[in-house]
């Protein structure tokens, strides 16, 4: 699902990013991305997304040659292939909940009233069908975190990418993410996780890289989720 070679990203006048990252992620994976802050995180999860291209290497998702895309190449693999799922939400406040959750399925083309019934399902299956027509302003971050969830998974993406879904959220939020995400493995969704949460990491991943200083440093599957889908470890 996930092959990178060689991948290294550098910006001016600093240390490389990354360097020499090669990584195979297979579909159904969840894997975990942890390091210390600027071990080049971040860095890894835009060249997934197609939001940065790296200076070297290259990095192919679902068969797409993404370091090779242009911007409304990449914008469209995004919508196709990405599903997305930030520290902060990043949800339209001036939209309500159903149409947030809606708006990747419109931009995708896909009719409206599919899309709408898609969107019904989602956020009956998230447990927020109740806050469709509020806006988000009017939840709390777990929920918003939940409309975000939705929002990510609305045009069935083959790959998911979170980056700290549980930073901005109380332990009883991060508690409700938790279980969703370890949900969605469980149903066999490849998820990368960016995370310095290591209860997170451990629920949902069923492997963890470790980065430092832009290469990888360990890589390994992790007991709990290896118990957790019936694996010995
Ligand atoms: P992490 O997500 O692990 O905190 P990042 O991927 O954000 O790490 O950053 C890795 C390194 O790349 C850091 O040294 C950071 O300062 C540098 N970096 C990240 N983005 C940029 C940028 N847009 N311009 C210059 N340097 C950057």
């Amino acid at each position: 699902m996930i092959e990178l070679d060689a991948v290294s990203r550098r910006y001016d006048g600093g240390p490389p990013a990354l360097q020499d990252v090669t990584l195979s992620v297979p579909r159904g994976q969840a894997l975990a991305i942890v390091g210390p802050s600027g071990s080049g995180k971040s860095t890894l999860l835009n060249l997934l997304a197609g939001l940065d291209r790296p200076s070297a290497g290259t990095v192919t998702v679902d068969g797409v040659r993404v370091h090779e895309l242009g911007e409304a190449a990449s914008a469209k693999y995004r919508r196709a292939t990405i599903g997305l799922v930030f520290q902060f939400f990043n949800l339209l406040d001036d939209l309500t909940v159903a149409d947030n959750v809606v708006l990747p399925a419109w931009l995708a083309g896909v009719a409206k009233a599919a899309a709408q019934r898609r969107a019904a399902e989602l956020l009956d299956t998230l447990g927020i069908a109740r806050h469709a027509r509020a806006y988000p302003g009017r939840l709390s971050g777990g929920e918003r975190q939940r409309v975000a969830v939705a929002r990510a998974l609305m045009n069935r993406p083959a790959l998911l990418l979170a980056d700290e879904p549980t930073g901005a959220l109380d332990s009883a939020s991060g508690e409700d993410v938790r279980e969703l995400l370890t949900g969605l493995r469980a149903e066999g969704q490849t998820i990368v996780l960016v995370t310095h949460d290591l209860r997170l990491a451990d629920a949902v991943a069923t492997r963890t890289v470790e980065l430092l200083d832009g290469r990888v440093v360990a890589d390994g599957t992790t007991p709990t989720g290896a118990a957790a889908i019936g694996v010995a470890p």
